[in-house]
């Protein structure tokens, strides 16, 4: 099991949320099953990422809005907070080694900082049983979500996978376990600089329990 789990103890149920398999509660925004969006963020604005049905992941990528060379580090992130793991207090760090944004709000403490988005090599790689054929994912919804802001493919490194169970047995053997949220479940970021950030409903079926499911999503303007 992931340690993450026992680190982060979970109590009681998730926020109340009146959004639906159908809609998004009023004043969210919903990213379809095997999509994503790019949002920009100024400082002190906060993003929240809600998995409204469940067993969800979303992959988030922030590059500064001023200078898109400049993009989230998971290793910056996992050093600087001596941690594998965030959570709420968590600071989001870049490759220039300034923070991007801080972790503010989370009711699951289950996310991944080691794996990449998935790309159509991943399934060409991992899901043998697809013959090679095109497949969604969040490495190309990334690239299509940020290219209007000049971010090239290459750019687009590990992300922060929201919700994703990845953890690593005593052997280093990685395990993948379906994501532990329930309806309701969120995850809030507040920026610490001008970003724009990349967000997916992930469209890895094995990643995903075997149903990929849409993501909802708002912002709060400082
Ligand atoms: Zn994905």
């Amino acid at each position: 099991m992931n340690p993450a789990r026992t680190r982060f103890p979970r109590h009681g149920a998730p926020p109340a949320y009146a959004g639906t398999e159908d809609a998004p509660a009023l004043g969210w925004s919903r990213i379809a099953p095997q999509s994503g969006v790019a949002v920009e963020l100024s400082p002190g604005d906060r993003l929240t990422v809600l998995d409204p049905l469940g067993e969800q992941v979303s992959d988030l990528y922030l590059v500064a809005a001023g200078d898109v060379a400049e993009v989230f580090s998971s290793g910056r992130t996992t050093d600087f907070g001596n941690s594998v793991y965030v959570s709420t207090g968590s600071q989001l760090w870049s490759n220039r080694s300034r923070v991007m944004a801080e972790v503010v709000d989370d009711t699951v403490g289950v996310h991944d900082l080691s794996l990449t988005p998935c790309s159509q090599a991943t399934f060409d790689v991992l899901y043998p049983e697809l013959g090679g054929a095109a497949h969604p994912s969040c490495f190309a919804n990334l690239c299509d979500a940020l290219a209007p802001f000049g971010v090239e493919p290459d750019r687009i490194g590990t992300t922060l996978n929201v919700f994703m169970d990845v953890w690593t047995d005593g052997r280093g053997e990685l395990h993948i376990d379906p994501p532990p949220t329930r309806p309701g479940d969120l995850f809030t970021i507040e920026a610490r600089m001008p970003v724009v950030v990349g967000v997916t409903a992930c469209s890895a079926e094995k990643s995903n329990n075997g149903r990929c499911t849409p993501i909802d999503w708002r912002v709060e303007r400082a």
